[in-house]
């Protein structure tokens, strides 16, 4: 089974790290394939543009053999929704089962994304905890329900559609708490990888930008 984690990566910080982990750990996957979105012009565009973000990411997972850069939708030149990303990777592998690694803030909105349904024919989603986030108010997780599995074991006896919660070492940690950091000339260090913090620092990414 191979992992994937899409996100905006502004920049990539050891949260995403440690969730691609700790989820590749857990699974036994054979990799995790990082993937950074194309933001849409009529949405808030990432200080960092999508080849610094892709660099950032590269540095980052220097080191771990079974996490993987992979560019596909900043190479498009339309907005690519996950759906259409899901359906490349299975023609490009088409033996593999997949395992979406998402935090709580990501997945409780799901039935927003375009042809969210469609999403469960493609893939399993592995929701991670997220400090400050929890899977415990009924409103915002009924319509997640039929979909869930409560072990490894469970989910892998079906190639798709399973959603499963994983509880991890939770770092509080995002990204926009780095920019802004970076922004008032406060230190990175030990939030992301200090290859991160040197491409940050040569590049002067997220100077003077909040
Ligand atoms: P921003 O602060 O700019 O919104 P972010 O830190 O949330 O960024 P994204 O690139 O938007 O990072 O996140 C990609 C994915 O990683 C999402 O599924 C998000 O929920 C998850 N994620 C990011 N940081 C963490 C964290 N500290 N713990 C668990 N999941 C996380």
């Amino acid at each position: 089974m191979i992992g994937l984690l899409g996100g905006t990566f502004d920049p990539i910080h050891f949260g995403h790290l440690r969730i691609a982990l700790e989820v590749a750990d857990a699974l036994d996957l054979e990799q995790v394939r990082f993937i950074p979105n194309r933001v849409p012009p009529h949405r808030r565009q990432p200080l960092a543009s999508g080849a610094e973000r892709l660099m950032m990411i590269q540095a980052a997972i220097q080191g771990e053999s079974r996490f993987v850069a992979d560019d596909r939708e900043l190479r498009q030149d339309k907005t690519s929704y996950t759906v259409h990303t899901l359906q490349a990777l299975h023609q490009e592998f088409p033996h593999q089962s997949w395992a979406f690694i998402i935090g709580v803030d990501a997945f409780l909105p799901l039935q927003s994304w375009f042809e969210w349904q469609n999403l469960f024919k493609l893939t399993h989603f592995i929701v991670v905890g997220r400090p400050g986030y929890a899977l415990t108010n009924p409103s915002e997780t009924a319509w997640f329900q039929p979909y869930l599995v409560d072990s490894v074991a469970d989910l892998t006896r079906h190639s798709v559609g399973k959603v499963l919660p994983i509880g991890i070492q939770g770092l509080d940690i995002s990204a926009t708490q780095l920019r802004n950091m970076i922004a008032r000339e406060q230190n990175p260090r030990y939030l992301t990888p200090d290859s991160v913090c040197a491409m940050i620092k040569a590049q002067q990414l997220y100077k003077n930008k909040v």
